[in-house]
């Protein structure tokens, strides 16, 4: 790979060490981070389907709208302290819509509820 170099990463939970195609200037804790993605230890896969569940939730929350807002940067920060075991459940509101995200055993589930009460006032 152009640009690249080859080097020796260490997975974060058994210490085995594979070797990584990683761009030039990847610093030691990215080397750590892309050798847990590929380890087969039992932790390390346990990390990959939370890192994968965390991406996609992420994704999900992405194609609610196509601009950048605050509301978007609200539900990925509260993806990610789920994924990270900060938090274990969510709910937030906005408008007529309730979202709970919530941790079901360590994957990221979403849902969203609509309240379409109708009142009028004349
Ligand atoms: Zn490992």
């Amino acid at each position: 790979m152009k640009g690249g170099t080859r080097m020796t990463g260490v997975c974060k939970f058994c210490g085995q060490t594979s070797v990584i195609d990683a761009p030039e200037g990847t610093s030691q804790e990215r080397a750590a981070e892309l050798a847990t993605m590929q380890c087969n230890c039992k932790d390390a896969l346990n990390y990959q389907r939370r890192i994968s569940s965390e991406k996609q939730a992420e994704d999900y929350v992405e194609q609610w709208s196509s601009e950048k807002t605050e509301r978007m940067d609200a539900l990925k920060a509260i993806i990610r302290a789920i994924s990270h075991r900060e938090l274990k459940k969510a709910t937030v509101k906005f408008g007529n819509i309730t979202i709970t995200i919530s941790d079901s055993n360590g994957e990221i589930k979403i849902k969203k509820t609509y309240t379409d009460s109708e009142e009028d006032t004349f």
